[in-house]
């Protein structure tokens, strides 16, 4: 777990959302958070070992870090790097290339790399199914539920002795718990209604809405859970995660609990999920 906020927002308890699925020395990047590149680092998980990016949807607390991760992973051995997305994945890459031009040209001309472009290969996808597959893992995706956005997803990781899905940004929804079937851990996003329906709430009506409509409350997380029948259940993606105590841990839990009674995990920065 990367980084577990929720939000653009930059917090002080957390850092925006990533989570890195390790199968053996190979690393695959759920979502680029701001700062993705440095919790890597403090992971110790070595960005040369960094195989492929997935992209959940293109909010910016989920793509912020994607540029600054592989220009700044670029003098840290980087090595070929397929990125999947959906839309316009591809157009940004190519205009971030531009935006950093002149420190790649630099570094070219002045320390003599090899050059990044060839480095980093997006691939927009529109569509759920098998989007990924070598000798170490098999991704699938999903359309989840994240209005207004159309092109949003989860995604789910087979490898030999482990199945791990990671819902991203989605309101309740059945796609997600097919994709989740019988999988050993299912990361989830996580939203706890009652503070932003409570008469005080410092957010815009429209703020107020979006979160409601395109997020998932407590109680219906661990009605997916249980539907979908996870082993372990790891919540991320606090909606709210600031201030720290917005929300303890206790109500977090509760609102799970009532409908699933696996092992639930309050996820962490930092934390390595077994
Ligand atoms: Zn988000
Ligand atoms: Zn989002």
């Amino acid at each position: 777990m990367l980084g577990t906020a929720g939000g653009p927002t930059p917090k002080a308890g957390r850092s925006a959302p990533a989570q890195a699925v390790v199968v053996g020395d190979r690393i695959y990047l759920v979502d680029c958070g701001d700062g993705v590149a440095r919790q890597l680092a403090l992971a110790q998980l070595p960005i040369r070992e960094l195989r492929a990016i997935f992209i959940t949807h293109q909010h910016s607390d989920h793509n912020a870090g994607y540029g600054p991760l592989w220009l700044l992973g670029w003098t840290a051995g980087l090595s070929t790097v397929d990125a999947y997305g959906p839309p316009p994945l591809e157009r940004m890459t190519r205009l971030l290339f531009e935006a950093y031009a002149f420190d790649i040209e630099t570094r070219i001309a002045d320390e003599g790399r090899a050059p990044l472009a060839p480095l980093v290969r997006p691939h927009e996808i529109t569509e759920g199914g098998e989007i990924f597959k070598d000798d170490r893992v098999k991704v699938t995706a999903a359309v989840n539920r994240h209005p207004p956005i159309a092109h949003s997803f989860a995604y789910r990781f087979d490898t030999a002795d482990r199945s791990i899905v990671i819902s991203g940004d989605t309101n309740y929804s059945e796609a997600v718990i097919a994709l989740a079937k019988g999988a050993d851990v299912l990361v989830h996003e996580a939203l706890y209604r009652p503070y932003f329906e409570r008469p005080d709430a410092p957010q815009a009506p429209s703020v107020r809405q979006h979160i409601v409509a395109s997020h998932t409350d407590v109680e219906d997380i661990g009605r997916v859970a249980a539907a979908a029948g996870v082993k372990q259940l790891v919540l991320s993606h606090f909606v709210p995660s600031d201030p720290p105590d917005a929300v303890s841990d206790e109500q977090w839990l509760a609102g799970v609990k009532k409908h699933y009674s696996g092992r639930v995990v309050l996820g962490r920065d930092l934390m390595e999920v077994a």
